[in-house]
């Protein structure tokens, strides 16, 4: 049983975090910030990505369209190609959207209350928190995945992070938490101290200020927490796509169904629940696209497989390049004919990215 949740530990806790702080400030680009709109392009970029990725992006994103109007008004093709690696592509989708709706229906103002904040699409808890404290200094505290294992570690706590009555408990004791004189410091403070210090892996006990009153290390129990309930299981999914080769074009499609990798771009593709072996059987399948006809085809090669894991998914992709000895008639609309030398203009899934640099000698077969 937890023991530390009352006011002497909840001091403690506090006081301890901002003397490491003090000592250990990340200097981060988007630290220094004001402008919210700077402040909800970081948050956004940085939603499940890594600091060291998500940099990058951010100052691309803030050199192309520093103002939330510029971003209003870019082409979305242009927004996701910006975006291309970066993964979870919604947020890229939420991201103009919600631009679109500032500058044309807020008059480009971005809204300064936690309540409108987090209204606006894309937006959660945490992220309506850390803009609303970083950019108005106003009294919401941060719960991100490194507040639950800081939290949950300290104080002890088995509840599943996973879980509403997890989510609720670990809110409440982060917003009794907060120091309210200096709301965006202490809410940096408890992300930075997670990100560096108190890490899932190997975190830095012996050297921690918060060790002696920290639950988990006192009982020898750090890897124990944070607790989840639900093991994450992974669907496989078999992806054939089919690089049609014709005098150096090809042909690809944008992604419009309720799927993953929405609005991105990729090879027509065709999906099975295993790998086909053979191109015969390839061929013969029911979404074989039946604009390619068998005369058409001159030769073909497979690549190795590439592997890409979601969050719940995991894709195997395999890519066959198909020469054609003459082109195709009838290529239906959503097809877009493509020069292969200039395919970098496009945003693809990763997974092709990788295909499309990859060098390998591939199986050559007739
Ligand atoms: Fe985290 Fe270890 Fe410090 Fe506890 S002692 S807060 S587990 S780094």
């Amino acid at each position: 049983m937890p023991k530390k949740e009352n006011k002497v530990a909840k001091e403690i806790f506090q006081k301890h975090l901002m003397d490491w702080y003090r000592h250990h400030d990340r200097p981060l680009p988007w630290k220094e910030e004001k402008d919210p709109y700077l402040i909800w392009l970081s948050e956004i970029i940085l939603q499940q990505t890594r600091v060291a990725q998500g940099m990058p992006y951010f100052e691309r994103f803030k050199a192309n369209y520093p103002t939330v109007n510029d971003l209003a008004s870019a082409p979305a093709d242009e927004v996701m190609k910006y975006w291309e690696g970066l993964g979870y592509y919604s947020r890229a989708r939420n991201m103009h959207a919600t631009a679109k709706f500032i500058s044309q229906e807020l008059g480009g103002q971005f809204p300064d209350t936690y309540k409108e904040i987090l209204n606006l699409k894309g937006v959660g808890p945490y992220t309506a928190a850390a803009i609303s404290s970083f950019a108005f200094d106003l009294p919401h505290a941060v719960v991100d995945g490194n507040v639950y294992r800081v939290l949950s570690r300290y104080f002890g706590i088995d509840t599943p992070i996973d879980q509403t009555i997890g989510k609720k408990r670990f809110a409440a004791l982060a917003q009794s938490l907060l120091d309210t004189n200096q709301p965006g410091p202490y809410n940096q403070a408890i992300m930075d101290f997670g990100a560096v210090q108190c890490v899932p892996k190997s975190p830095k006990c012996s050297h921690c200020p918060l060790q002696d009153c920290c639950q988990a290390f006192q009982e020898n129990r750090i890897q124990h927490y944070p607790v989840k309930s639900k093991k994450l299981v992974r669907k496989n999914r078999f992806f054939h796509f089919l690089v049609f080769e014709f005098e150096g074009f090809t042909y690809i499609q944008r992604r419009e169904s309720k799927d993953i990798w929405l609005h991105l771009y990729q090879f027509p593709l065709i999906e099975n629940d295993q790998f086909i072996q053979t191109f015969s059987t390839l061929q013969a399948h029911e979404n074989w696209p039946s604009w390619i006809s068998k005369q058409y085809i001159s030769d073909w090669s497979l690549s190795k497989p590439f592997k890409q894991e979601l969050t719940h998914q995991r894709i195997h992709a395999f890519f066959f390049t198909i020469h054609l000895k003459t082109a195709p008639e009838d290529i239906p609309a959503e097809f877009v004919i493509a020069d292969k030398e200039n395919l970098t203009k496009f945003a693809f899934p990763k997974i092709i990215d990788l295909y499309l640099k990859d060098n390998s000698l591939y199986l050559k077969l007739l």
